[in-house]
Order: structure tokens, then C-alpha cells, then sequence
């Protein structure tokens, strides 16, 4: 029978409560245990596909096609389990269905309240994930602050959910900020024992706590904690800040947070086996140089809109024992190219990531052109791919005005078209193409030698594909289509295989990097980087 852990958040958003959930994910799989994670944001978008990276960080795509929070990325980074629709649910999909349902006439004359109709659609949201996985462990993040007026329904669901699966069959995690007072010199605990009391008046009572904060928790604080939030000593953990959000699931481990959470579910626990994680962990404390990678995008002042490409390059980085530098360069500051060549001049490579729009897209097509004539490894994704093809019609097959159709709706050569089964799509929510497809790989490419493997699946979200038309003369000219779709209709990858690392991907990679597996296509790129002397 799969049992329950609700993880909440108090005193602050930006708690961490992601990284506690998807430690615990790992503590708990690192035991044996099957784990899923589920992330509950109460916002009304559907899903948030449709907001905009600068409020809302990265979007992350699952295999089934999911449009995800990013927390979803933690997660499967963490325990290694591929998550999908049922893993992220919004206050917007819960409404839309129950909605839908009442004009259907499903609920034969009945007044559509939030209890039981939308607390009833949170819970059978739990169960489904439940069916669906079949975890021995599902752990539920409820994204905001405990007192939010928005996720009052998700806490009411919790509170209900835990009385029907009885005492040992759910446990409630509270996250909390101890504040420190340089003045004093002390960390305060009244505002966490001040959550813990909102979150009882509405009928939950934490069974852990997990308290982030500067600095080590002194014995007195934690049983004044204990006694105030009426938690076992025990059950107050210290969630220090640390380097690498990977050194938390063994910061945790110390504090034998996955024994204190079996105990409180009646599971016997087991010995972990986190060799592989500790081992991962000396090498991001123990690195012996450091590379510089620029990421030329125009969401570069919030860097949680590339969440994934950056762990993607950090974990390259682990494998080849190199700590990884970002150097965020917006795409605008690169439209003049003489101002690109002093950006990049002191990196080793190169990413463009997958954006929307025709912002930044000059400066985006110059930092390519510089990497293709400069050598400086280069990994395209996406969009990035798209500006590749864009490059190298314009400066190499000499197509002046080749462009995209996203940004110009009647270049004389739309190397970039809008994807057949995108022409009659209507509105944004869910539309574009998304989710794993696989691809073929061209026998002895760069990317055939770093996948090792001559098919592959990979995480799609686009609407525009390399214009089939302009293949040939983009071929003949040099550019190597290594990557195609099973059919031969869509270019998946491009590479410039007389460089040291020049390779685009319609697809991101990024979705698929682990820790302890980084993906072969940044591998190469951090591969590629260690040979560039600067
Ligand atoms: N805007 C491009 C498209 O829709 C690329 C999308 C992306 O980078 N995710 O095809």
C-alpha cells in the first residue's frame, strides 16, 4: 500500500521545499523503495506552459508531454524516475475539470462547492497518481505559503486525505525559515512556531519539521521548537544552505530525516546505499578547474528560466571533474557583433537555448556565427537549433535574408516553417508539439559516437521545424543533418563535425540529464570545452 508524505512551506516562499521533497525522494529511493513525487501549484493557469519564464522559471516537459513546474525537474534529477501529467497539478486543471463536469449535468442538480467537489477532484488527482505508479512512497509538495488564500483547497484536501488514510498511512512535513538576528546573535523560532499554529488551524498538524536557516540550530532552539510545534526532538531537522543543492539529501541522511519519516509511517527502515551520491558529491567539492560556458538567451536576469540547462552543464562539469562558470550574456548585448566578440572572449563554450520570439534573435545568430568561425564548442537547443540553420544559410550558403517564419512571415527563404500539424492549432495552452519522440542517428556523426546508440527519445516543445525544402543545400554546404525523425520528415540535430563541438537539437536534452548520468550531448559540449585555452 503506497504511502503518503504532504510537504508544506511557511514563513517564506522560496523555501527549498522542491529540494526537501526531492531529497527525500532520493534518501527513501536510495533504501529501495519506489518513490514518485507530485507537485501541487495553486495558481488558476492550467498548467504554466503559458507563463512567461521571468514570473514563473523554467517550463519542464515530461515524456508523455506534460508542460511542468520546475520542481518536476528536481525530482526526476533526484530519484532518477521519469514523471509525467499526473505528477503537477493546478488549481486551473482542478476547476477546468470540475467545471466541465458540471456542464455535463455530472452532478445531477447538486450546488458545485470547493468541499466537497474541488477537494474531492485534489484527492482522486493524489489517488490517480497513486494507480497510475503504484509507489511504495508519493510524496506531494503543495507549492505558496501555508496562510495563502489560493491554496486553502489543496490543504483542506490534505486535511481530509490524512483522516481517511488513517495514522501511519500519511505524515505532514512543514518547512519553516529560522531567521538570524545579527543584533542578538540568535535564530527565531517564533515565526515558524507561528506557521505551525496556522497550519493546525486548519486541522493539520505537522509531524517533521524541516527548518532552513544560516546556520547550525542550537539544542535549546530545537526543543523549544519540539515543544511549541509538539514534534519529536528528533523530527526538527536543520536544512542548512549549502554549495550544491545535491549536498542536502546527505545533509539530511545525517539527520536520519528518512528514519524519522519510516517511523512515523510504521515502516521498518533499511540501510541506504547513497555510495554513487557521496561519490558525486566529492567530485562537485573537489574540482580541479574550472570551464566557462556562456548561455547567450533573453531570460538571462532570472536564471531558474534555464534551470535545467544549467544542472545539465553542471553535471557534465561533475563527470569531467570541472567546476562550471555561467556567464549570462542577453542576446540583445550580442546584435552588435563586435560587442559579441568581447562577451565571448573569455568563454570555452557556447549554449543558445530554446526561447520564443524574435527578441534577441540577431544577437542570438551572431554568437552562433562567432562560435561556428571562432571553433568555440557549441550546443544549440531548440530555438538554438532553429538560429543555427538560420546562420548557416545566411553566412555559408549565402541565403541573405534566410529567416524563420516565427520572426518574419514572408522571408524569400523560410528555412524555419511553422510545422504542418501546427497550422490550424488554435490558441497556446498545451498546443505545441511536446513530449519524447525518437530519433535516428546518422552512423559515425558526433552525435551517433556521443549517444553511442542508433535510435534515441528525446523531450520535445515546439511549433517550428528546419524548412525540408532547404535540407539539400544546407547538406551540400556542409552542415550535417545527424539526427533525423523515424519517418525522415523532421531535423532533430545539425552538426559542423570539422569543429570541436558544434551540434543543435530541436529536441532538450536538458530534460534528460541526471547527476549521475549526464547527457551525452553536454558531455561532449564540457568535452569539447576543456581543449580551448583562454
Ligand atoms: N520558438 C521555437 C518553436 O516554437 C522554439 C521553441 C523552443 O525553443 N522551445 O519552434
Amino acid at each position: 500500500m503506497t504511502k503518503y508524505i504532504f510537504i508544506t512551506g511557511g514563513v517564506v516562499s522560496s523555501l527549498g521545499k522542491g529540494i526537501v521533497a526531492a531529497s527525500l525522494g532520493k534518501l527513501l529511493r536510495a533504501r529501495g523503495f519506489s518513490v514518485i513525487n507530485q507537485k501541487f501549484d495553486p495558481y488558476i493557469n492550467v498548467d504554466p506552459g503559458t507563463m512567461s519564464p521571468f514570473q514563473h522559471g523554467e517550463v519542464f516537459v515530461t515524456d508523455d508531454g506534460a508542460e511542468t513546474d520546475l520542481d518536476l525537474g528536481h525530482y526526476e534529477r533526484f530519484t532518477d524516475t521519469n514523471l509525467g501529467k499526473y505528477n503537477n497539478v493546478t488549481s486551473g486543471s482542478v476547476y477546468q475539470h470540475v467545471i466541465e463536469k458540471e456542464r455535463r449535468g455530472d452532478y445531477l442538480g447538486a450546488t458545485v462547492q470547493v468541499i466537497p467537489h474541488i477537494t474531492n477532484e485534489i484527492k482522486s488527482r493524489i489517488l490517480g497518481a497513486t494507480k497510475q505508479f503504484s509507489p511504495d512512497f508519493q510524496l506531494i509538495e503543495i507549492g505558496g505559503t501555508i496562510g495563502d488564500i489560493e491554496s486553502l483547497p489543496f490543504i483542506e484536501a490534505i486535511r481530509q486525505f490524512k483522516a481517511e488514510v488513517g495514522i501511519g498511512n500519511a505524515v505532514s512535513i512543514h518547512c519553516t525559515l529560522l531567521p538570524y538576528l545579527p543584533t542578538s546573535g540568535e535564530l527565531k523560532t517564533k515565526p515558524s512556531q507561528h506557521s505551525v499554529n496556522v497550519l493546525r488551524s486548519y486541522g493539520i498538524q505537522p509531524e517533521i519539521l524541516v527548518c532552513r536557516t544560516s546556520r547550525a540550530i542550537p539544542k535549546t532552539e530545537k526543543e523549544k521548537l519540539a515543544l511549541f510545534c509538539s514534534v519529536s526532538k528528533e523530527a526538527v531537522l536543520e536544512c542548512r544552505d549549502m554549495k550544491s543543492i545535491y549536498e542536502v539529501p546527505l545533509a539530511m541522511e545525517e539527520q536520519n530525516m528518512a528514519g524519522v519519516v519510516l517511523k512515523a509511517l510504521q515502516v521498518p527502515d533499511k540501510e541506504p546505499d547513497l555510495r554513487n551520491w557521496k561519490k558525486l558529491v566529492e567530485h562537485i567539492k573537489n574540482p580541479k578547474g574550472t570551464i566557462t560556458v556562456a548561455i547567450a538567451g533573453k531570460y538571462t536576469k532570472l536564471s531558474d528560466a534555464y534551470i535545467s540547462v544549467v544542472e545539465s552543464l553542471k553535471h557534465a562539469g561533475y563527470e569531467n571533474d570541472v567546476k562550471i562558470e555561467i556567464k549570462w550574456i542577453n542576446s540583445e548585448d550580442c546584435i552588435d557583433f563586435k560587442n559579441c566578440k568581447e562577451l565571448l572572449k573569455d568563454a570555452q563554450a557556447v549554449v543558445v537555448p530554446g526561447g520564443f520570439g524574435v527578441r534577441g534573435i540577431e544577437g542570438k545568430l551572431n554568437v552562433i556565427r562567432y562560435a561556428r568561425e571562432h571553433d568555440l564548442p557549441f550546443l544549440g537547443l531548440c530555438l538554438g537549433m532553429q538560429c543555427a540553420v538560420i546562420e548557416y544559410a545566411r553566412n555559408v550558403l549565402g541565403l541573405k535574408d534566410a529567416n524563420s517564419k516565427e520572426f518574419d512571415e514572408h522571408p524569400t527563404h523560410p528555412v524555419i516553417d511553422l510545422m504542418l500539424e501546427q497550422k490550424n492549432v488554435q490558441g497556446y495552452g498545451g498546443t505545441m508539439r511536446l513530449g519524447a519522440y525518437d530519433c535516428v542517428l546518422k552512423k559515425g556523426s558526433i552525435a551517433h559516437k556521443a549517444y553511442g546508440k542508433d535510435v534515441i527519445s528525446e523531450r520535445h516543445r515546439h511549433r517550428y521545424e528546419v524548412n525540408n525544402e532547404y535540407i539539400k543545400q544546407l547538406s551540400d554546404a556542409g552542415l550535417v543533418f545527424s539526427g533525423m525523425s523515424p519517418d525522415g520528415m523532421l531535423a532533430e540535430i545539425v552538426e559542423l563535425p570539422k569543429l570541436k563541438w558544434f551540434v543543435a537539437s530541436q529536441f532538450h536534452p536538458e530534460f534528460k540529464s541526471r547527476p549521475e548520468r549526464p547527457h551525452p550531448l553536454f558531455k561532449g559540449l564540457i568535452k569539447a570545452a576543456l581543449k580551448v585555452r583562454i
